[in-house]
């Protein structure tokens, strides 16, 4: 803050008359002052600095109180500093000087007002000054805490001072001195050791606790600890010692260690102590093991050691004996021991090969060899190598199964254990192996377990396959007999109850619960129909019982009425072991739709006789009626033939003049009596004839019949007809040798009929004709022709009597309908038949069918 006051006072004095480097420089024109005087510093800025620029003025001018006081300053080797007049301007002197530090406010400091020089610390300085300077009262601070910034930084300062007014001539108080000390350095140092004493306390504390810390585990192992002197005198003893012989310390401190009672019951024991005691004190560390019997309890066996402790200059001064019951692991080892032996004698005596191998490996855990460590016998009877303790397995020239290797190597780098079945590639028989890791990690040692397995696993695959096949077989069965048409069930014991049932027996029983159940209970419904006596019986008998459509009375669903049933069954004695007769075996089916349809087959064959009787009956009425409307008609149509024949014959004799001259209009009239008159009598004769052939009264003269030639006869009694209907007559296209079997009067009459209805049929211009072909057995003749032909719904029943098709073309075609029907009845009765085929307006073909003659060997 002095430097900012200096600058500022530097302004102002730039913008008045002088700086203080001027100051000084016009010092060192005015006159020197003698107050100045003298070596130092100090001195020597007093003596260049122009006191004028300051309200003190020139140092001559100067009151002698200040000039006293200045000089004392001066010339002390005590810092001080002095404040004089209202603006308490600063004057100290060399030894204040190195309170400012390398760089601070020094020399600055001098003659410039102290309000404007520590501003710093002018809160706490300033009222202290003020104090002196009103009141005249000395102060006193002792290792003063002021910080103050010099060395470019705010440093941590103590002082010890004092504030003492200084009066001037007229006794008024005119400034203030300080006297000081700066006590930075001892207040450090006295902090320093402070905090030294402060760490050694801790120090203390901490090796106090350390201590009780040691003590307390000394006190606390369970192991046994003491101190002795080199000549063997027990100095101290810990807690677990005592404690083990349940001894005082009183009891044992001061005396031999091998004196106390530790050692007191056991023989051998106090001499052995003593021997280690001496060997400790000239300088061995002596351990040994020994049993101590203590007061009451077990012996216990107790590892002891005897420590030696020297001093700097390797003197035994102490002996540390120290002792470890040992007993619980002497036991184990000893343990451990017979485990070992007990598991050697497994290992010997196992059935299965054990080895012990190392695998060796390489950087990439491949196996590269194995050596063997140990192996037991059964390995060498199933491998067949001896004794291979020892050896690489490369040595024992006996090949190498990578997978099996590798499989190893995997165990003992993993640590996994590994169980497999598999076969070796060495000799092709199947091992059942377990490995596993045995020892550190590193040793890549494991154990194999190994059993040859190969005709055990033969045997189980044969096994299995008989199992595989006894079990499609018994399935099979099993479906044979759940699905079996036929419905069977077992029922054991003399309650017989249902050991099995068949899906048909459910579907007969319906679908209820059986197994477990005793008939009876299953099936109450069927109680009282006597089947339990018959189950009874043949348990008792051993006889087996048959039953043909056995009606009995069984609800076929839950709650539902009893139907009757009928079944086909047997009872078989189910017989087991030796002769005993377990059960009984229901089987059988179930008739009831076979019986009901013989019964309503039976009453249909009851109804159709009953039937037939009355057709029979019928029929013979109908054939006597039939048989007596045929004769009906020969008699009428012969007594309307007479009388019809006499019209004719007179008509005949008139139109030939001989009763008197015919009129040309009475011959007229005489021809149209005759043509009705035979118009009237050829209706007459088919109706003859027809029922001729009804009352089986035309009798036939068969023989063989050359076709042709009645096919031409037949021919030229139509051809008349034809040229005068204006038609077309094919020739007669029929192979000449061609024989058929017929009455050829017969066959002459059926021709003449088909050919006069095709010309009857066919508009003038259309065409007539015949033909004939053979098979082995037949000879087929057609008669085809172009006319009106015939709707196919009414083709089969022109063959019918008294049928003519109706149609506008039926009034102009004369006829009785009984043609046809006749030609079929002389066909049929040849062994023949006729048929037709016709399309409307196209034509119509018959064709008559007839037995062929075997031709005579000519
Ligand atoms: P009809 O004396 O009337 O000729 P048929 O028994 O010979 O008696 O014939 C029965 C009917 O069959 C005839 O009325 C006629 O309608 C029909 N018919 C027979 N032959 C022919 C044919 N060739 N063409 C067309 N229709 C025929």
């Amino acid at each position: 803050m002095c430097r900012d006051a200096g600058s500022q006072r530097d302004e102002s004095i730039e913008g008045g008359t002088t700086t203080t480097t001027s100051s000084i420089a016009a010092a060192s024109r005015v006159a020197t002052d003698s107050l100045f005087d003298g070596p130092g510093e100090m001195r020597a800025l007093c003596r260049a600095f122009d006191w004028s620029t300051t309200p003190l003025g020139p140092s001559t001018s100067w009151p002698q109180s200040l000039r006293t006081i200045t000089a004392m300053l001066l010339a002390s080797r005590n810092p001080m500093f002095l404040w004089w007049g209202p603006e308490l301007t600063q004057i100290y002197n060399d030894a204040y000087r190195p309170s400012f530090g390398a760089e601070g406010r020094h020399p600055r400091a001098l003659g410039m007002p102290g309000r404007e020089c520590w501003t710093d610390i002018w809160p706490a300085i300033g009222p202290q000054i003020e104090q002196v300077m009103t009141t005249g009262e000395p102060t006193w601070h002792e290792d003063q805490y002021l910080p103050i910034e010099r060395n470019g930084r705010l440093e941590d300062v103590w002082w010890t001072y004092s504030y003492s007014p200084v009066r001037d001539e007229e006794g008024r108080i005119a400034a203030t001195l300080v006297v000081c000390q700066e006590t930075t350095q001892r207040v450090e140092s006295q902090r320093e050791r402070d905090l030294l004493l402060e760490e050694l306390r801790e120090t203390e504390a901490s090796l106090r606790e350390s201590e009780s810390r040691l003590r307390a585990i000394y006190d606390g192992t369970y192991e046994y600890i003491g101190l002795l002197a080199p000549d063997g005198t027990l100095l101290s003893a810990n807690r677990a010692s005592l404690e083990f012989a349940d001894i005082r310390p009183d009891d044992v401190i001061g005396r031999h260690f091998a004196d106390t009672p530790w050692f007191a019951n056991t023989p051998g024991a106090a001499a052995a102590i003593r021997d280690g005691v001496r060997r400790a004190a000239a300088g061995e560390f002596v351990r040994f093991e020994t049993d101590i019997q203590p007061p009451v309890g077990d012996c216990r066996t107790f590892d002891i050691s005897l420590h030696p402790m020297r001093d700097e200059r390797d003197n035994v001064v102490l002996i540390v004996p120290e002792g470890r019951d040992v007993t619980d692991r002497h036991r184990a080892e000893v343990a451990l021991r017979e485990s070992e032996a007990r598991y050697r004698a497994l290992f010997e005596s196992l059935d299965a090969g054990l080895c012990v191998v190392e695998m060796l490996l390489d950087d990439q855990n491949r196996p590269l060899d194995c050596r063997f460590i140990e192996v037991n016998p059964a390995f060498m009877r199933q491998t067949g190598i001896d004794n291979p303790s020892g050896k690489l397995r490369s040595e024992l020239g006996r090949g190498w199964d990578e997978f099996w290797m590798q499989t190893y190597a995997n165990v003992a780098v993993t640590g996994q254990p590994i169980r497999i079945e598999a076969p070796t590639t060495l000799n092709g028989r199947w091992y059942d192996v377990y490995a596993f890791r045995i020892g550190r990690p590193d040793e890549r040692r494991i154990a194999v377990l190994f059993n040859d397995v190969t005709a055990t696993r033969t045997a189980n695959a044969e096994r299995d396959r008989l199992l595989r096949a006894l079990e499609v077989e018994r399935s099979r069965l099993e479906d044979v007999f759940k699905q079996a048409p036929a419905f069977l069930a077992v029922m054991r014991g003399p309650q017989h109850v249902f050991a099995l049932a068949n899906d048909a027996y459910y579907r007969l029983v319906g679908e209820r619960e059986l197994i477990g159940k005793p008939v009876l209970e299953a099936l109450p419904e069927v109680a009282d129909q006597g089947f339990r006596d018959l189950l009874d019986e043949v348990l008792a008998t051993g006889t087996p019982y048959v039953g043909r459509e056995v009606s009995v009375r069984i609800a076929r669903t839950s709650g539902a009425e009893p139907e009757e049933r009928f079944l086909d069954f047997v009872y078989l004695p189910l017989v087991e072991g030796e002769d005993v007769r377990a059960g009984i075996i229901a089987h059988g089916t179930d008739v009831t739709e076979q019986v009901l349809a013989r019964r309503e087959v039976e009453r249909l064959y009851d109804l159709e006789q009953h039937a037939r009787t009355v057709v029979e009956e019928a029929y013979r009425l109908a054939e006597a009626a039939n048989r007596a409307k045929s004769q009906f008609l020969a008699v009428m149509s012969h007594e309307l033939r007479t009388p019809l024949n006499a019209i004719g014959g007179y008509a005949e004799l008139l139109e030939m003049g001989i009763r008197g001259p015919v009129t040309d209009e009475q011959r007229e009239d005489l021809m149209r009596i005759q043509a009705s008159q035979r118009h009237l009598l050829g209706l007459i004769n088919e109706v003859l004839n027809y029922a001729k052939l009804e009352t089986g009264t035309v009798s036939y003269d068969i023989g063989d019949v050359v076709v042709r030639e009645v096919l031409v006869a037949a021919e030229s009694l139509v051809a008349p007809q034809v040229r005068v209907k204006g038609l077309t007559l094919g020739t007669v296209d029929c192979q000449p040798d061609l024989v058929a079997r017929a009455d050829s009067e017969k066959l002459r009459q059926i021709l003449v009929n088909l050919l006069s209805n095709a010309v009857k049929f066919t508009d003038s211009g259309g065409r007539v004709e015949m033909s004939c072909m053979a098979d082995p057995a037949h000879v087929y003749i057609r008669v085809r022709d172009t006319g009106i032909g015939i709707p196919a719904d009414k083709q089969h029943v022109i063959f019918d009597p008294f049928v003519q098709v109706r149609g506008d073309l039926a009034r102009r075609h004369e006829g009785t309908g009984l043609g046809l029907a006749i030609s079929r009845d002389l066909a049929r009765a040849m062994g023949g038949d006729l048929t037709v085929e016709s399309r409307l307006r196209e034509g119509s073909t018959f064709t008559l069918v007839l037995p062929r003659a075997t031709p005579t060997p000519s």
